[in-house]
């Protein structure tokens, strides 16, 4: 059984599989700029209850990104339709906030009378009406596991591999310390069910666009190391999105390059947006150093070691307040 059941806050499994035994429609929905948690989750539970007999929309306010299409049943991933759907429940996954599921999604969802928030963000600030939000779970996509297999919802093909997918993209191939023993039983009973390791792996990370690695050039020209070698930051401007025809997806796990520098234990990644937002994203390597405390100072979230931020610009603002931030924390730590 999950552990969030420690938690009182937290809806139970068997409240939660009441709402999906009593309704018939659905819609699930996961966050702006999804990556394999957030499309693996919408995945695993929608298969589950599409073969459960169910009535399910599959939307993402940003489509499904290209590097995920590999995924069995993903063509099922829509954008938001224009007008609400007629559904009686909305199921939001591994979104850390309300407003990160996007505003065409929110309204296309907006005839739903039930929210269901299932998550794994600590900074979650439980907006369902029904929340499960387990922080020691390393990705949204093994919640849904623990979901599925107490209530004995079905398990076809698309979700065994879509809970493969969310776990491992999350835990960087199993690798972050929130992966646990359970994580690993859970790796062994998807392949028993079935997963082909090999194949989903492949498709998973070896089968990168060759302007990913253009982008990899265009990161490591900009890579700076602070004095005393902890923190190490780069940058990705407007003008080289333009020029490598860059998708959202492909700087994606990019972070883990420079938080792999031997002694750095805080890795931050700026981005220009179209908008001119800026998007900041930041990998710990140390528990003192939070960086979902620092990204929360400025509106953002996340987990403890890692955390992000949609911000205003311009990109040297953005930056000089994130690292003075970044200077604050680190001096608390007494580091
Ligand atoms: P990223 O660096 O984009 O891979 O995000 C790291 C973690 O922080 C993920 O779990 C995200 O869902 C979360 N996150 C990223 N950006 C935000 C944000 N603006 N607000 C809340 N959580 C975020
Ligand atoms: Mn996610
Ligand atoms: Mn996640």
């Amino acid at each position: 059984m999950s552990e969030s059941q420690n938690f009182p806050e937290n809806a139970s499994l068997a409240q939660i599989g009441g709402v999906l035994r009593d309704h018939q429609s659905f819609v699930l929905i996961s966050h702006v700029r999804p990556d394999g948690d957030a499309i693996g989750s919408q995945l695993a539970l929608g298969y589950a209850l599409i073969a459960a007999g169910k009535n399910v929309r599959l939307i993402n306010e940003d489509g499904l990104p290209d590097n995920l299409a590999f995924m069995a049943g993903s063509e099922r991933i829509e954008l938001p339709p224009a007008e609400p759907l007629d559904v009686e429940v909305a199921i939001a996954l591994d979104t850390a906030t309300k407003p990160r599921l996007g505003d065409r999604a929110l309204h296309a969802a907006s005839k739903a009378k039930i929210w269901l928030n299932i998550d794994h963000h600590v900074s979650n600030p439980r907006y369902g009406d029904l929340n499960l939000i387990d922080a020691t779970s390393p990705a949204t996509g093994q919640i849904l596991y623990q979901l599925i297999t107490a209530l004995e919802l079905p398990m076809p093909a698309e979700t065994r591999d879509a809970i493969y997918v969310a776990v491992s993209t999350d835990t960087g191939s199993f690798q972050y310390p929130s992966t646990t023993a359970k994580t690993y039983e859970m790796a062994a009973d998807l392949i028993r069910r079935g997963l082909d390791v090999g194949t989903i792996n492949s498709n998973t990370y070896d089968n990168f666009p060759y302007r990913r690695v253009e982008l990899m050039r265009a990161l490591l020209n900009t890579l700076e190391l602070s004095d005393d070698g902890v923190v190490a930051n780069w940058t990705l401007n407007d003008q080289t999105r333009i020029d490598l025809a860059l998708m959202p997806e492909d700087s994606e796990g990019l972070i883990d390059i420079i938080r792999a520098i031997r002694g750095v234990q805080l890795a931050v990644f700026f981005e220009e947006l179209h908008d001119g937002k800026i998007r900041v994203s930041m990998r710990s390597k140390d528990r003192r150093l939070n960086v979902c405390e620092i990204a929360t100072e400025f509106g953002g979230g996340g987990h403890a070691l890692a955390a992000g931020i949609r911000m205003n610009g311009p990109l040297g603002e953005a930056k000089k307040l994130v690292l003075g931030a970044i200077r604050r924390s680190i001096a608390a730590a007494g580091m």
